[in-house]
C-alpha cells in the first residue's frame, strides 16, 4: 500500500488507540473501511443529523486511493471540522499528519467544559471506528451523488 501524497509504502501504526497504516514521510494516515458490530452503529447513528455535520468542499485532489488508484474527494467532517479524503469506492479515508492531534485538542476541551467521563482518546478512536464503518461511508457516497 502506497501513500496517496509521496507514494511511499504505508507502514502498520498505532496512533491515538488507532490501528492505521501510515506515512513515515508525511505522517498522514490511511483509515480502511471495516465492517461494524451494529452495535457501535447504533451509538453513533448520526440519523436527520448527518446532512448538517457532513460537508464536501469542492477542493478537487490529485491523492489516489492506495488500494484502488481512484482519486480521492475530499469532504468537510464538520462536527470536529475535520477535513479528510475518501474513496468512493469506499475503500477507506486519508487524514492528513496531526488532523487527529488537532481534533483530540479540540475534544479535550470540550470534555473540560461537559465533564465527560469518558476519555478523551477512546472517545476519538471509537468516532474513527465508526468512521471506517460501511454505513457511514455510505453517507458519504450520497452527499457526492
Ligand atoms: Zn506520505
Ligand atoms: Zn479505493
Amino acid at each position: 500500500m502506497k501513500c496517496p501524497k509521496c507514494n511511499l509504502d504505508l507502514m502498520p501504526t498505532i496512533r491515538h488507540k488507532i490501528e492505521v497504516n501510515s506515512c513515515q514521510s508525511c505522517k498522514g494516515m490511511w483509515l480502511e473501511c471495516r465492517e461494524l458490530e451494529q452495535l457501535e452503529d447504533e451509538v453513533f447513528d448520526l440519523g436527520e443529523h448527518a446532512k448538517g455535520t457532513l460537508v464536501f468542499s469542492s477542493t478537487p485532489t490529485t491523492a489516489k486511493c492506495p488500494e484502488c488508484n481512484d482519486l480521492l474527494k475530499r469532504f468537510r467532517y464538520r462536527l470536529y471540522d475535520l477535513e479528510m479524503e475518501f474513496c468512493e469506492n469506499q475503500h477507506g479515508y486519508w487524514l492528513e499528519d496531526d488532523e487527529d492531534t488537532r481534533v483530540l485538542e479540540l475534544m479535550k476541551k470540550e470534555e473540560a467544559d461537559v465533564q465527560r467521563k469518558l476519555l478523551t482518546e477512546d472517545k476519538w478512536a471509537m468516532t474513527l471506528q465508526h468512521m471506517r464503518s460501511g454505513s457511514f461511508l455510505s453517507k458519504v457516497r450520497e452527499l457526492f451523488r
